[in-house]
């Protein structure tokens, strides 16, 4: 009998800790299907559904949307991917989140990425965008050739509101106020969940390598046409 073992993640960090190059990264070389709760609530608006039109309202004002409703939208779409291993992104972001897909799901481990405050800071506001193209640079690794205008078109570089210093500091403290609650609440349960988070939480500071997750993803087979993953725990 061939076994198979799925494997289910979660990642964590604030904004700007490269989130989303590392789930990137990750469900590309581990063969894992990734949900992020950002894009499901943007195809929601984009589809003009009854959902999509209740959350645009938060979303457009800042706040998250309310925990039974992303629970609902993020469960039903994992109920498509039962057969499959996932990395879930942005999700849960509250405690009241993580009890409901703890209610429906064994978690093997939890990816935090706890990249230093100050760093972020420093990346997301050394950040210029050239608006009609979309061409961002960044003055520290990737200046443009005259400073403060677009390489091919001359035209100046602004810096996203977002990414403006006041900015950046308010959305970090919201972050952490969110979700430190979370990342307690995956250390400290008493349950499977909490030892596998404890032992595979982990820092990175500026550059990930795929490396740095080989161990995480240790064992890893494809017997029977199946990507089986497991957590390493030691
Ligand atoms: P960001 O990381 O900048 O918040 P996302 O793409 O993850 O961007 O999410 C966009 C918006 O969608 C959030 O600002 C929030 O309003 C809403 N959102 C995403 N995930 C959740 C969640 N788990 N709970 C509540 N609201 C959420």
């Amino acid at each position: 009998m061939v076994v198979r073992v799925l494997f289910r993640a979660v990642i964590m960090g604030p904004p700007g800790s490269g989130k989303g190059t590392v789930s990137d990264r990750i469900v590309k070389s581990f063969g894992l299907k990734h949900l992020s709760s950002g894009d499901v609530l943007r195809a929601n608006m984009k589809s003009q559904s009854e959902i999509g039109l209740l959350v645009k309202s938060y979303i457009d004002q800042g706040q998250l949307v309310p925990d039974d409703v992303i629970s609902r939208l993020i469960l039903g779409d994992l109920k498509h991917l039962e057969n499959c291993s996932w990395l879930l992104d942005g999700f849960p972001r509250t405690v009241t989140q993580a009890e409901s897909l703890h209610q429906a799901y064994h978690i093997d481990t939890v990816i935090n990425l706890d990249v230093p405050f100050e760093t972020i800071k420093e990346r997301l506001t050394s950040r210029w965008v050239h608006p009609a193209s979309g061409r961002v640079y960044n003055t520290n690794f990737n200046p443009p050739k005259i400073p403060g205008l677009d390489n091919i078109t001359g035209e100046p570089l602004v810096q996203r509101n977002d990414d403006k210093p006041e900015t950046v500091t308010k959305r970090l403290k919201a972050y952490e106020t969110q979700t430190k609650p979370v990342l307690e609440y995956y250390s400290h349960s008493s349950d499977l969940v909490s030892d596998i988070a404890n032992h595979c939480m982990f820092s990175r500071a500026h550059i990930f390598k795929i490396e740095d997750y080989k161990e995480l993803f240790a064992e890893y087979n494809d017997r029977d046409e199946t990507f089986c993953i497991r957590c390493a725990i030691d």
